[in-house]
């Protein structure tokens, strides 16, 4: 028979296995490098495209937090969502900052309305005063343009008689300088001599400037022995006595038939906006005040005392005297009938510098 093939089998030589892990370790090389060059590229691309964008949101979202509302971030390009956050991002900026300006036009509008707001108060409050003045001066001047008259009339007439007109004259003149006087008081700037005082010499001073008055109408006045206080207050002396002593002509007005009258330093201490507050409180037994008047007995004007017994200017000179000290003023009715005011002044500790004798 004829051969018509053959098998061969053969056995590759040692230079053929080593060319074929060779080339096995050169696939295996190419896969690294080919590995390695993707991932940088991929890093590459998600630094460009990820991390900066990343970054500039970041730095806008800092900037706009701390109050940079005209902060833009640099879109990147393309309309992918890193993009869309970031217009999303400049968009709310804009409407942040749109809303910041609403507002501080609301607040100046707010501001102008407060200020007109005042300014007819204020015109409202100089037209009360206006009318108080006329009406205050105004009855004094007639009583004195009428005894002028009667004067002129009779320039004969008994010296008792002209003379009791000219006593007459001469009260009314002293009511209108006393109205300008306290008028002054309120209207004018005040330049406070500020120094440590303390309480028990100031209403011993004013003890002594209104016992006279009281013992005419049979009051007994009292100084509260209690009063060994730690502390001063700050204030300037002759106004804080002008202010103390107005409320103590209110109560003897108050109590014309007799009574007593009680001054003493408050037992206890005030605490308001971070100061201590000491308290001279004076307390009477006399008529009291009508609730209805209580909201209005600080006004300008406000009397309820007859025409030139009082001109309504004793309690708003003394109330400003006592906010210029940066104090206030408390007015109630004890239970027991009499009216009680407390004045607050701020307290300085008591260092042992008396104010002067
Ligand atoms: P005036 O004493 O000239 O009337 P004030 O401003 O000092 O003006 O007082 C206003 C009003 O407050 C008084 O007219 C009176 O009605 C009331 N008033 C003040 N103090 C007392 C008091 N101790 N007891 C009763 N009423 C008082």
């Amino acid at each position: 028979a004829a051969r018509r093939g053959a098998f061969e089998i053969s056995q590759p030589t040692e230079f053929v296995k080593a060319d074929y892990a060779s080339a096995r370790r050169d696939i295996a090389l190419i896969t690294l490098a080919l590995f390695v060059a993707i991932i940088a590229v991929v890093l590459l691309v998600m630094r460009y495209n990820l991390l900066r964008p990343i970054k500039e949101l970041l730095g806008g979202a800092k900037a706009v937090g701390q109050g940079d509302l005209a902060y833009r971030v640099v879109a990147p390009s393309g309309g992918n969502e890193i993009a869309q956050l970031a217009s999303e991002f400049n968009r709310m900026a804009e409407s942040l900052a749109e809303q910041r300006r609403a507002a501080e036009r609301q607040a100046e509008e707010r501001l102008a309305l407060e200020r007109e707001l005042r300014h007819s108060e204020r015109l409202a409050s100089v037209g009360r005063l206006a009318a108080g003045v006329a009406h205050e001066m105004g009855a004094p001047l007639n009583v004195i343009k009428g005894r002028v008259e009667m004067l002129r009339e009779r320039l004969d007439a008994p010296v008792d008689n002209r003379a009791r007109n000219l006593h007459i004259i001469g009260a009314q003149t002293d009511a209108i300088t006393d109205i300008v006087r306290q008028l002054l008081t309120l209207a004018r700037p005040f330049n406070l001599r500020r120094e440590p005082i303390e309480p028990a010499r100031l209403i011993a001073a004013v003890v002594e400037l209104i016992e006279a008055d009281a013992m005419k109408s049979g009051v007994r006045v009292e100084v509260s022995q209690k009063d060994h206080h730690p502390d001063f207050v700050e204030g300037d002396q002759a106004l804080l006595r002008q202010s103390l002593m107005n409320i103590c002509i209110n109560s003897l007005h108050a109590m014309a038939n007799g009574g007593r009258l009680l001054i003493e330093v408050a037992p206890e201490e005030r605490r308001k906006n971070g100061g201590t507050f000491v308290g001279l409180r004076v307390s009477d037994t006399g008529s009291g005040i009508p609730p209805e008047n209580l909201a209005h007995i600080f006004d300008p004007f406000f009397t309820t005392k007859a025409v030139g017994k009082g001109t309504g200017l004793g309690l708003s000179v003394a109330r400003r005297i006592v906010e210029e000290h940066d104090g206030w003023i408390e007015a109630a009715n004890l239970t027991e009938g009499g009216a009680t005011f407390t004045i607050w002044l701020p307290a300085t500790p008591g260092d042992g510098r008396p104010g002067e004798p």
